[in-house]
């Protein structure tokens, strides 16, 4: 049933300027075909989410104008008609929000692992992060990948270096970003061919040339040293179930060191920053995508009940986590005095479950996240995206679809889970369970709108982490 608008909600600017007084706003910004209109009522949901958004703190703000001040004014303008109501007229679920979108995401993920015009070629170096974020984002929503176990497996066989590691593709330098991509979406496709592609060997001796004396890796040889080096390394170290010893050709056993984990997890404990957030390396800015890296690591390097707390300041940092979550919107974003965008729905929303395991409790609001996912970052034509006016990507997607996971799955570090396998060399990131759906106040989603469960380390399947795992530790030599 359609009833009267209230004054303050006759269109979304109007609304604004009770959250936002004396602020210029762009009207709209969304490329979608269809652009929000005043339609003179709202309908019984919209009234819902109008009341929603009335009983949330807005934030505080001072009466200084900068162009940051005027950019996050004009992106409140932008996504709050979404959360008011539904300008990309999807079907809704019981709760009056729009459903997720499954058949139109899962064609856009077809085309994302189907053939690419000419033009692509400059995305040739990201060839295997676009093959993991379309296989996760598929395995996410519920598809069998195992059609594409084939060319998944004939695809890195391409990308790998002679001498280890791999590359975007064909004849590249190998990289761990690279590798990481690589190792993951081989663990998803599963199967011995796959595993069997990899030259865990030689992989070794390249994880071996990036370590460096201080503790941490580079992402290549020669480049640069950051906390994605230390979360990538030891994801690969832990999966492929490699030996922890350094290679003897390693140059950081010129220094002294012998193990790979050796001054690793120091080396993470300076990346958190004054403000307690986490930063690529000692010293810079903290960011939510390095937070998952620094605790992804610290979680696999030991149990995280007991790294966490031994290298973090875990109060200072769940203060700088829960920062990120931005009010209105109910996303997060990546930095502090930045924009809401979808993809540290799993940066920093896939944090909590790691800092969960050690702490017990999170300081998030799931629901909002839910929300912000739900109604503002599906793309009409399938896909989801960083926030309404943008387009939809593979990136997006994939961690658009781990956040909703993290916010819906309640997520468990528990010891005595799978103790057949992870008694060895990294072991930690085994004994991780998904201990049914998360139950709370204010649900937006229905049974239609969960997505299955993710590792929470790992960010894959758990069937595809802990077969790859078993795979390895029941393999003899290397
Ligand atoms: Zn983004």
């Amino acid at each position: 049933m359609a009833v009267p608008l209230r004054f303050s909600a006759q269109a979304p600017s109007s609304r604004l300027t009770e959250i936002i007084p004396e602020s210029d706003r762009v009207e709209e910004l969304s490329d979608s075909d269809d652009e929000y209109e005043d339609m003179g009522t709202a309908t019984v949901e919209e009234q819902a989410h109008i009341a929603y958004l009335d009983s949330v703190r807005t934030p505080i703000r001072d009466t200084l104008e900068t162009e940051t001040s005027q950019v996050q004014d004009d992106t409140y303008g932008v996504i709050l008609p979404y959360l008011e109501g539904n300008p990309n007229d999807f079907s809704l679920n019981a709760f009056g929000v729009p459903k997720l979108q499954r058949e139109k995401h899962v064609a856009m993920l077809k085309m994302v692992l189907g053939d690419y015009p000419g033009k692509f070629a400059m995305m040739d170096a990201s060839r295997p992060w676009i093959l993991y974020w379309g296989l996760q984002s598929m395995t996410a929503l519920g598809l069998d990948i195992s059609g594409y176990q084939k060319r998944v497996a004939h695809t890195f066989s391409l990308a790998q270096h002679p001498e280890g590691g791999y590359g975007g593709g064909y004849g590249q330098l190998p990289h761990l970003a690279c590798t990481y991509a690589a190792v993951l979406s081989l663990a998803m496709a599963s199967g011995t061919e796959a595993y069997d592609s990899i030259h865990r060997r030689a992989l070794w001796h390249f994880l071996g040339r990036m370590k460096q004396a201080d503790g941490g890796f580079t992402m290549a040889e020669g480049g640069e040293e950051d906390i994605r080096g230390a979360f990538c390394a030891v994801v690969v170290l832990s999966l492929l179930n490699l030996p922890l010893d350094l290679p003897q050709d390693a140059p950081a056993r010129k220094h002294g060191l012998t193990n790979f984990t050796d001054g690793l997890g120091s080396w993470v404990s300076q990346c958190q920053s004054w403000d307690g957030g986490i930063s690529a390396a000692p010293g810079n800015e903290a960011h939510g995508a390095y937070a998952f890296c620094g605790l992804g690591c610290l979680a696999i390097i030991g149990p995280p009940t007991e790294t966490l707390h031994k290298y973090l300041d875990i109060p200072l940092l769940t203060h700088w986590l829960s920062s990120r979550q931005c009010s209105p919107e109910g996303g997060y974003n990546g930095r502090t005095n930045k924009l809401v965008d979808g993809c540290y729905s799993h940066w920093v929303g896939g944090c909590w479950a790691i800092i969960e395991a050690a702490t017990t409790t999170g300081v998030w609001n799931r629901t909002a996240l839910a929300r912000y996912i739900l109604a503002a970052c599906q793309e009409k034509k399938g896909g989801l995206k960083d926030k309404p006016g943008k387009h939809s990507d593979a990136y997006h997607t994939c961690y658009n679809l781990a956040g909703l996971s993290a916010a819906q799955h309640r997520y468990v570090y528990d010891e005595d889970i799978n103790r057949g396998i992870g008694m060895g060399n990294l072991g930690a990131a085994y004994h991780w369970k998904t201990d049914g759906l998360y139950e709370g106040k204010n649900e937006v989603w229905d049974d239609g709108d969960v997505v299955r469960a993710v590792h929470p380390v790992f960010v894959i399947p758990y069937m595809a982490v802990y077969e790859c795992r078993k795979y390895f530790e029941e393999k003899e030599g290397f």
